[in-house]
């Protein structure tokens, strides 16, 4: 017999499970779905242009992508295309990997403002994912302030700040570098709600901002304590000793003659966007940290500025038919069984943290749970009926074949050194397939 499985979402927690799932040695068909014609999900849509050593990992996903029980269906959205209950009858498992795409709100007044971006929507922007290719910020300004102090919001100052050069070897997309390297930002700041301590980002990323051509990291000495105080595990705290040595080293930087400047700016917690339709400037007060929480002082400040990027989590959309857990805005699931032959895989399972990485045993431990439930599955039907709904339906699905098309397209389209140009439409992927 055949295990046959679905799963749909094609970023690291669909090729983990799919991967752990190929490790075993029942006899297998794997079907891997995604709304857009390209697969790799947050490696493509997420993952920072300038990182390009992190997007390597797609080279293992290839792999599995062309084992011989693996099939790739892009083009098809779930619940537009196929419906959860159509994949539950032709599959003995659907695995939902669809990721956290919305960006969570910062719930303050001015926050619908033009000029205001969220994470999300502003990465994928200059990632060229199709959903945000017309967000079109105006980038005219010249301070720009970023919330959070997480990786996303490092990577978005980066982008913002590095120059052409340091960007030529990289796939932003065409349009973001005419708009961020034409445009005038010159100062960006990045307010976190705590302090240095608490800040969420990773030391390779942080001491990478103390390295760019035009760009000096700004950070108040008065901010930084000591030592690290609190509870911490022991590599928590090794961790944190690091990224306070980083600041301090950011300090005794000289500006030299850098026009652009990132400040950190830690205390400050963002209560109102301010303007008129358009954001003008940002209204925080400054905090101080109780027991690891950030507490009000009820002094504050503004900064102005033309744009706004929250970059504080993300969050998943919930699947019609499927129990979500609003709070942790999670796909309710044990060990990524849902139940009822769906299960879940990626940041729709945990929540949106980790690094591409922690995908990896995640995807192990949803694996064992399906091969310890199913076995060897119970003679569905699989993908021969799953082409035969999508031709009924009219919907061109497009198949890993196809993808090496757009990706051949895309690397020649680039101007030596970048990568790749990437295509940002659907219509201009699926136009590479006609000719
Ligand atoms: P994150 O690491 O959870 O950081 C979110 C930040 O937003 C935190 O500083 C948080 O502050 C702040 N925040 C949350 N709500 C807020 C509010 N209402 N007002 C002000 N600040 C608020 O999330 P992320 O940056 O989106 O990253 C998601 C995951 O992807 C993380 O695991 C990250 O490490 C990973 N990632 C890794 C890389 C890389 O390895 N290079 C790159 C990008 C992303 P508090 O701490 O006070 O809550």
């Amino acid at each position: 017999m055949t295990l046959r499985v679905a799963i749909v979402g094609t970023g690291p927690g669909g090729f983990y499970t799919a991967d752990a799932l190929l490790k075993s040695d029942v006899e297998l068909e794997i079907d891997l779905i995604d709304r857009l014609p390209t697969p790799f999900g947050l490696i493509r849509g997420g993952v920072a242009p300038d990182h390009q050593t992190t997007k390597r990992v797609i080279k293992a996903y290839d792999r599995s992508a062309q084992n011989e029980c693996v099939r790739f269906y892009g083009n098809v959205e779930l619940g537009k295309d196929v419906a959860l209950e159509e994949l539950k009858a032709l599959y003995d498992a659907v695995v939902l990997a669809v990721g956290s795409p919305l960006d969570r709100k910062l719930g303050i007044p001015g926050e619908d403002k033009k000029g205001v971006f969220g994470a999300a929507a502003f990465v994928g922007w200059y990632n060229a994912h199709p959903d945000f290719r017309n967000l079109d910020p105006d980038l005219a300004c010249s301070a720009a302030a970023v919330i959070g102090n997480g990786n996303v919001a490092i990577d978005i100052a980066r982008v913002l700040v590095k120059t052409p050069e340091e960007m030529a070897e990289t796939d932003l997309s065409d349009y973001a570098a005419t708009a961020i390297h034409g445009g005038a930002v010159e100062d960006v700041y990045m307010f976190g709600r705590r302090g240095p301590v608490e800040a969420k980002f990773t030391n390779v990323e942080l001491r990478e901002m103390g390295n760019l051509t035009d760009c000096h990291p700004v950070v108040d000495p008065a901010d930084l304590p000591n030592e690290v105080t609190g509870e911490w595990s022991a590599r928590d705290r090794r961790l944190r000793e690091r990224n306070l040595e980083t600041l301090r080293e950011f300090t005794a930087l000289d500006p030299a003659d850098k026009s652009k400047r990132v400040h950190f700016a830690f205390y400050a917690n963002p209560v109102e966007i301010l303007g008129g339709a358009h954001v003008e400037a940002l209204r925080l007060e400054r905090t101080a940290v109780e027991n690891g929480r950030a507490r009000g002082t009820g002094e504050f400040f503004e900064i102005e500025c033309g744009l706004v990027l929250p970059a504080i989590g993300y969050q998943a959309v919930p699947v019609p038919g499927v129990p979500f857990d609003e709070d942790n805005g999670v796909i309710v699931n044990e060990d990524g069984h849902v139940g009822d032959g769906v299960y879940c895989a990626g940041w729709v399972k945990r929540g949106p943290t980790g690094v591409i990485g922690t995908n990896k045993p995640d995807g192990d431990v949803v694996a064992h749970r399906i091969l310890d439930n199913l076995g060897a599955g119970a003679g569905k039907e699989g993908r021969r009926g799953l082409e035969a709904l999508l031709a009924g339906k009219g919907v061109r699905h497009v198949t890993y074949d196809d993808w090496q098309k757009i990706d051949a397209a895309e690397i020649s389209a680039a101007a030596d050194p970048a990568p790749r140009r990437k295509f940002a439409a659907v219509e201009e992927m699926l136009a590479v397939l006609e000719s």
